[in-house]
């Protein structure tokens, strides 16, 4: 796993029930593996997945993608990541300019007001 996980993106997300069952008679979801070997590479895994006791079933639903657009997969993952976090310091900046705003507005009212 890589260093662009740590916004949304876990080693793996769930995206809908399929219409398999792992060996724990549970139904198998289709998972998307966010790993740096498979990224977006989605999967039927155990219906038990996300919690602590699972089985080891694991059935592909995706082909092997080649290298090249693994790396840019990777690549284009690690942007985004970078942009988020970017994009949150813009917005603690915003934040930060806006109560400045209004305690020099309040400021002002106070002067004005005697
Ligand atoms: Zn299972």
């Amino acid at each position: 796993m890589g260093d662009y996980s740590s916004s949304t993106l876990s080693s793996a997300t769930q995206q809908q029930r399929g219409n398999l069952v792992c060996y724990c008679s549970v139904d198998s979801p289709l998972v998307t593996a966010w790993t740096d070997e498979n990224p977006g590479r989605r999967f039927y895994g155990c219906g038990r997945y996300f919690q602590r006791r699972k089985c080891k079933f694991f059935r592909r639903f995706d082909p092997e993608v080649p290298d090249r657009q693994k790396k840019i997969i990777r690549g284009l993952l690690k942007k985004n990541d970078a942009l988020r976090k970017k994009e949150r310091t813009h917005v603690s900046i915003i934040v930060i300019l806006g109560v400045l705003l209004l305690l020099s507005f309040v400021v002002m009212c106070i002067k004005f007001a005697n």
